[in-house]
């Protein structure tokens, strides 16, 4: 636990094949209702370039991604509601990630203060890792519902130095560049990694 069963886990993962270069694990993190399970879906099945990459199982979603012209797969695991209160297994994601959106609903005020909490947990269990972490306020369509403000969510991220992105799943608005962006934050860290 968990499994990836995906078209490309079966070829061999070596320095030879530069097609499996840059495989990275996104660990969608948040409480439930949020939208983790749909923005993976969205992750899994959006149009690109790769689209045979493209893979759709139970809690993981590999996508082939083409950005700034190089090619990176991303694992995305919605795996963080099973692990529920079980601390073993939310460790286990939380040592597993590469990257880790912390998703919460902008219509539910305890969903986004429960993220300092959560970046704790991670920062706790990585403490010595500089890892992509992406504070992403969804349903920002439920413009009636709101109950956190584009401020709020921005300077909470700006406060716990992480990048924020405001989306609508059920729109598609902003998933897109969220991608990119997610790609963009491993690579960058990778390079400061390898400075
Ligand atoms: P999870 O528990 O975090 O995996 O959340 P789900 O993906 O199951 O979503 C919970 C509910 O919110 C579902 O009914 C979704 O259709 C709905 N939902 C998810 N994203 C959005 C969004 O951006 N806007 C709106 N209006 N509803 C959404």
């Amino acid at each position: 636990w968990p499994s990836v069963h995906s078209g490309s886990s079966d070829s061999v993962r070596s320095s030879e094949s530069n097609s499996e270069v840059g495989v990275y694990k996104v660990m969608l993190v948040g409480d439930s209702g949020v939208g983790k399970t749909t923005l993976a879906g969205i992750f899994g099945g959006l149009e690109d370039t790769f689209p045979h990459g493209t893979d759709h199982q139970e809690d993981t979603y590999e996508r082939d991604l083409l950005v700034d012209g190089e090619k990176t797969t991303l694992i995305f695991y919605d795996i963080w509601e099973q692990a529920g209160s079980q601390s073993w297994m939310q460790e286990n994601c939380l040592q597993m990630g590469d990257a880790f959106l912390l998703v919460f609903s902008v219509t539910d005020r305890s969903s986004f203060q429960h993220l300092p909490g959560l970046l704790l947990q991670l920062r706790t269990a990585r403490p010595h890792h500089r890892i992509p972490i992406i504070l992403v306020g969804n349903k920002g369509d439920l413009a009636r519902s709101r109950e956190v403000s584009i401020e709020e969510g921005r300077n909470l991220a700006g406060m716990l130095n992480c990048k924020y992105s405001e989306i609508s799943a059920a729109l598609h608005h902003n998933t897109q560049e969220l991608l990119e962006g997610v790609v963009r934050q491993i690579r960058l860290r990778k390079d400061e990694g390898e400075r």
